[in-house]
């Protein structure tokens, strides 16, 4: 029998979550299992290919904190967060931990908030999913690959490599359309498309930003530590404080992947620029005051002593290039305009104009199902009767740190919860009328 209560498209957090929410609901209800079959497709041999690689095999399972909290460090758009609110209430980033604890998945919360299970292993938090969902009476269909998804009067209907399924709840959880290997190659969004839905096109996030120009040599795989990081164009400044990393091609690291939405955002209508402030704690009029301190008290030292005691030794050639200033400068007898140059190449030290922010290469995608188009209480489509939206799907995406999982997992049980709901909604309907028909013969 391939029809199904209620057919899941995707295997990844959202899709499992749904699953253990859907059936959470109805057993808390004395629904018998086998009175509301929930099945997942997923086109992979196995399920949920992005936790096993996520943190680099580690996974950043969550983050620590109070949800208010997590939602307004994690999603930077006002509309995002409030989105996802009745999502992260109705599943917190404590009951996930509480679930992976249950089957004796420890975790710990680092200093910035990230939880990593204790193991080092992603493969730990998959397969305490992964039992979960064989507790949960779901049917996981494996090498199904859903092609096709169509609404007529029966509900819906799914064409996949595995054959023909039916089902009366659609949950579209496939994910956004970066790391496209690992299947999720944006086949979610032509089914949205095709039912109705308006896609905010997909763009990059949390990725590298490649230069037109690369590099030089001597800087690659430099690490800056705790830097700002400036993106300009004509029309906008974005800035980022945090860690960035000098790649073969342009730019990496923490700060880099927070910006990197922006940056391919405004490459669409402009050029970008991208700097580091090599000194974010100072302003540029404290920072010019160091330096004249500096005049006096190390007269006889050569000035790039300063920033090879601060900074990478292999940037300072360049930025003293950039300052146009000779390497063999002394503080003595610098004067006043090289002064004021180094101040501003110090504090807009320029690594780069951006080409492109590959969205193959990004941790997750933002662009997605509009939100406009979701109930954020339900997760359930506001154009198309008995379907709902998931995960990365959806137009959200999340800075580093958990919060994209965590947004997976909330936003996948929410959808789950509500299909319960509904179909019991349905169930105490047809029942009342049942009454109605006996009380009337
Ligand atoms: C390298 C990397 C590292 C990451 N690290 C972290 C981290 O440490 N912490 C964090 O919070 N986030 C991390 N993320 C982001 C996070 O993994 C995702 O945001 C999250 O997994 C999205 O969950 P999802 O269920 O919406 O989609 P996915 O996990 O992408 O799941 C979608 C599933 O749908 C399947 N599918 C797609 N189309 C079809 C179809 N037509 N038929 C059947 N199945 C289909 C796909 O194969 C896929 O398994 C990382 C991402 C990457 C790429």
């Amino acid at each position: 029998m391939n029809r199904f209560d209620f057919f899941i498209v995707g295997g990844g957090a959202a899709g499992i979550c749904a699953a253990l929410g859907a059936r959470a609901r109805l057993r808390g209800e004395g629904v018998p299992d086998s009175a509301f079959r929930i099945a997942i497709a997923e086109r992979n041999d196995r399920l949920g290919i992005k936790i096993r690689i996520s943190g680099g095999g580690k996974c950043n399972v969550t983050h620590a904190g109070d949800m208010r909290q997590v939602l307004s460090e994690g999603f930077l758009r006002a509309s995002e967060q409030r989105f996802l609110k009745p999502a992260f209430f109705a599943l917190s980033n404590e009951t996930v931990l509480s679930w992976l604890r249950a089957k004796g998945v420890e975790t710990y919360a680092r200093e910035n908030g990230r939880v990593f299970p204790r193991s080092g292993k992603a493969s730990d938090v998959l397969a305490a999913f992964e039992a979960m969902l064989n507790e949960s009476a779901v049917e996981v269909l494996l090498n199904a690959h859903v092609q096709d998804v169509r609404r007529d009067s029966s509900g819906f209907v799914l064409e996949s490599s595995r054959g023909e399924f039916r089902a009366d709840f659609l949950l579209i959880a496939t994910g956004g359309v970066s790391y496209p290997k690992t299947g999720t190659t944006g086949d979610g969004l032509r089914f949205a498309r095709k039912l109705g839905h308006s896609i905010i096109e997909p763009i990059a996030a949390l990725a590298p930003i490649r230069f037109r120009q690369k590099p030089l040599s001597h800087l690659v795989g430099v690490s800056l530590r705790n830097v700002g990081l400036i993106a300009e164009s004509e029309r906008h400044k974005f800035f980022r404080r945090d860690d960035v990393l000098i790649t073969h091609w342009g730019v990496s690291g923490p700060a880099c992947l927070s910006i990197s939405r922006e940056v391919a955002e405004e490459l669409r209508h402009a050029s970008v620029r991208i700097f580091a402030d090599l000194f974010p704690d100072e302003t540029t009029e404290t920072l010019d005051k160091t330096f004249v301190a500096f005049q006096t008290k190390r007269a006889a030292q050569f000035v790039r002593t300063f920033f090879e005691e601060r900074l990478p030794n292999a940037i300072v050639p360049s930025l003293f290039e950039q300052a146009d200033l000779a390497l063999e400068q002394k503080w003595s007898v610098l004067p006043k305009s090289s002064r004021k140059r180094l101040v501003e190449a110090s504090k807009k030290f320029f690594l780069g104009e951006a080409q492109e922010v590959p969205i193959e290469r990004g941790e997750v995608s933002a662009g997605g199902v509009s939100l406009k188009e979701i109930d954020p209480k339900t997760m359930r489509s506001r154009l198309v009767e008995g379907l709902h939206f998931a995960g990365e799907a959806l137009d959200v995406a999340g800075e580093v740190g958990g919060f994209n999982l965590q947004a997976a997992y909330s936003t996948g049980w929410l959808a789950g919860e509500s299909v319960a709901k509904t179909f019991l909604a349905k169930l105490s309907r047809r029942c009342e009328s049942e009454v109605d028909g006996v009380a009337k013969t």
